[in-house]
């Protein structure tokens, strides 16, 4: 596949994926992932709207334009769904509801997140600062903070928090929500079953490995769910994906064993790090190879480094669990070694 070819669903249009449904890419501007997918859903004359972009002109005027392109307007969506609480998700919600009334809908485990962000910024900051340095990235957060982080502005209160298993009724038209925690511990899917549809978030997406446990470290496994989440999706009956980042595709379960075989093989080099000699998350991040480019750590930004120090530990943590690895605490820092 070509470069063109791989950035080609992140041109504007509005695409009819499935009877109903359209896919309306929202840019990103500034942003490595470029684009995200809402995906309107017509119930006769009003919409359910699945993700909404950041909290943003170039947004609200995407999407503005998409519904007048469908006879319709903003004011005419009945529901905001959101399949986590990621600006890029959630950030328009607050104002869509502001102009249609339409309630907005999240995972009700993304309200530590949610809360945090909206009331302590700076808190959720100096955990990643910290988080870090237990790591041994105390230089990847200094980079971090010497960048600085974009200006954002605090989210709205979803109206209604979901667990899920509930449907979604729009008229002839069942969506079942489908937890499925592990990108954040609150994502969602939305699953139309009669149609073999699945709004998969960025839980299921065909270019990229979604990034892992990207939130407020709190206890749990956030590996060990995502990769549950995984198995808890392949058999879904589904003829098509619809994913936040990235084209629509069909094959639901060869994407899914894809990512599941990405795992294995991280977890089996991460343990093959610790045997020869990596002791923490920083060391085993330096000497893997990152994103499908296989980049160097040192030549990631310090953004992509943090990421990529965290989804280390995930994985060493979760060999940890399984008994492979010994994880030790010791003056505020986690360390690894063979049993
Ligand atoms: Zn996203």
């Amino acid at each position: 596949m070509t470069e063109e070819d791989r950035h080609a669903w992140e041109r504007p249009t509005l695409d009819e994926v499935s009877d109903g449904v359209w896919r309306v890419p929202l840019p990103l501007p500034g942003d490595a992932l470029r684009a995200v997918n809402a995906y309107l859903v017509r119930d006769s004359g009003s919409f359910l709207l699945v993700d909404c972009g950041w909290n943003r002109r170039e947004s609200w005027e995407r999407l503005e334009e998409a519904l007048r392109q469908l006879g319709s307007g903003l004011h005419r969506v009945r529901w905001v769904f959101a399949t986590h609480v990621h600006d890029d998700h959630y950030g328009l919600a607050g104002r869509v509801r502001q102009r249609s009334g339409a309630p907005v809908l999240l995972g009700r485990r993304e309200r530590d997140s949610l809360i945090a962000f909206r009331d302590r910024p700076g808190e959720a900051r100096q955990r990643t600062v910290t988080r870090l340095g237990q790591l041994a990235a105390g230089d990847v957060a200094r980079r971090l903070e010497a960048a600085g982080s974009p200006e954002r502005r605090p989210p709205a209160d979803p109206d209604l928090y979901l667990e899920g298993g509930e449907a979604l009724l729009l008229g002839e038209r069942e969506l079942e929500v489908v937890a499925t925690p592990g990108h954040t511990r609150g994502h969602l899917c939305l699953h139309d079953r009669a149609n073999q549809l699945l709004f998969a978030g960025d839980h299921v997406l065909p270019q990229i490995t979604p990034s892992i446990g990207v939130e407020l470290h709190l206890p749990g496994s956030p590996l060990a769910d995502f990769l549950d989440s995984l198995e808890r999706v392949i058999d879904l009956s589904c003829r098509l994906v619809l994913p936040a980042h990235g084209p629509v595709f069909s094959d639901l379960r060869g994407r899914v064993g894809e990512l599941l075989e990405h795992h294995r093989l991280r977890l089996e080099e991460c343990y093959q790090l610790v045997e020869a000699g990596a002791q923490n998350a920083r060391e085993v991040a330096d000497r893997l190879p990152w994103t499908r480019r296989r980049r160097r750590f040192q030549d990631l930004d310090p953004f992509n480094q943090m990421l990529a120090v965290f989804e280390s530990e995930l994985h060493l943590q979760l060999l940890a669990e399984r008994g492979r690895l010994r994880r030790d605490l010791a003056n505020s820092s986690i360390r690894y070694a063979l049993p």
